[in-house]
C-alpha cells in the first residue's frame, strides 16, 4: 500500500486582541492589558498610547505605529484593518493597542468587523476611557448626586458636527463630555447656546489627563473657545460641560499636581 505523508496541519490563525491602553498613566491599564503587552510579539498601536506603556513590551517585540492625528493620517483605517488581518492570517497574535477604550471613539468596531469577516478571532480588552480618567484626575464627579443624573459622551470633530443632534444632552442635571472637540470649540459653543444652554454653564477643559503636563482649565460655556485659544490647549483634551465641572476644589487639584508625574 502506498504510504502517504501525513497531512500538514493548517497554519494556526493568530488572534487580534483589541486592547484599551487607558488615558495615559500606565498604572491605569487593566491587569489583562498589562499581561498581554508584556507577552506581546507584535503590537500595532495608536499615537495616543503613552511611550511608558510601549516600554512594557518585550525588547524584541515588533512595534508598528499607525498614529493618527486630525491633520496627518499615517495609515488609513482600511490599511490598518488589512494589516491586522494579514498578520493574524500569517499566524501571528496581534496586540492592537488603542488609547482609552477600544470601543469608545476608537474605531475598534470596524477593526473587529474586518477581522471577523476574514475569519480572524478577536478578543476585546476594555480600557479606562479618557472621560473617566480625566474626570478622576481633575476631581470632577461626572454624576455627582447633587448635580447630574446623566452623562453623555459625544465626538466633537468637524466632520458631521452640524448633523449631530445634541438636544437634551447638556443642561441642568446633565453632564456632557466632548471628545475631539478642541478644533471646533467655537462651533460647539454656538451649537449648544442655540439649543438653549445657558452661556454661564460651567465648563472644564482637561488636557493630557493622567499624563505629565496635565492641565485643567475652567470657565463658562460662553468663554470656551477663549480658554482653548488663550491657553494654547493641545490635543489630547476633553471638554466637560455641566454643573459638575465647577465642583472640584483647589485642594483636589493640588493633590493631583503631585500625583501626576
Ligand atoms: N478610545 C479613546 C478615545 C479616542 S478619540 C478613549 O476611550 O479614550 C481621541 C480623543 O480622546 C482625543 O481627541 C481627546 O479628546 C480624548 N483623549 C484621549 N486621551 C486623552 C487624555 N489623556 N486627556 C484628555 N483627552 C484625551
Amino acid at each position: 500500500m502506498e504510504m502517504r505523508p501525513a497531512p500538514k496541519p493548517a497554519d494556526p490563525i493568530g488572534t487580534v486582541h483589541l486592547v484599551g491602553a487607558g488615558p495615559g498613566d500606565p498604572e491605569l491599564l487593566t491587569l489583562r492589558a498589562a499581561r498581554l503587552i508584556a507577552a506581546a510579539r507584535l503590537i500595532v498601536h495608536d499615537g495616543l498610547v503613552d511611550p511608558a506603556i510601549l516600554a512594557m513590551a518585550p525588547a524584541d517585540a515588533r512595534l508598528i505605529s499607525v498614529a493618527k492625528s486630525r491633520s496627518r493620517h499615517t495609515m488609513p483605517q482600511d490599511a490598518i484593518n488589512a494589516l491586522l488581518v494579514r498578520e493574524a492570517l500569517a499566524g501571528n497574535d496581534v496586540v492592537r493597542l488603542k488609547g482609552g477604550d477600544p470601543f469608545v471613539f476608537g474605531r475598534g468596531g470596524e477593526e473587529a468587523e474586518a477581522c471577523r469577516a476574514a475569519g480572524v478571532p478577536v478578543a476585546v480588552v476594555p480600557g479606562i476611557s479618557a472621560a473617566l480618567g480625566a474626570a478622576a484626575a481633575a476631581g470632577i464627579a461626572l454624576t455627582h448626586r447633587d448635580a447630574a443624573s446623566t452623562v453623555s459622551f459625544v465626538a466633537g470633530q468637524c466632520k458631521g458636527l452640524a448633523d449631530q443632534d445634541w438636544t437634551g444632552l447638556a443642561g441642568h442635571g446633565r453632564t456632557l463630555v466632548i471628545y475631539m472637540g478642541l478644533a471646533t470649540a467655537a462651533a460647539i459653543t454656538d451649537k449648544l447656546i442655540a439649543d438653549g444652554l445657558s452661556p454661564a454653564m460651567p465648563v472644564a477643559v482637561i488636557e493630557n489627563a493622567t499624563r505629565p503636563g496635565m492641565r485643567v482649565l475652567r470657565g463658562v460655556l460662553a468663554g470656551l473657545d477663549r480658554i482653548v485659544a488663550d491657553h494654547a490647549v493641545k490635543s489630547p483634551a476633553l471638554i466637560v460641560i455641566g454643573e459638575v465641572a465647577a465642583r472640584a476644589d483647589a485642594s483636589e487639584l493640588a493633590f493631583i499636581a503631585e500625583t501626576v508625574r
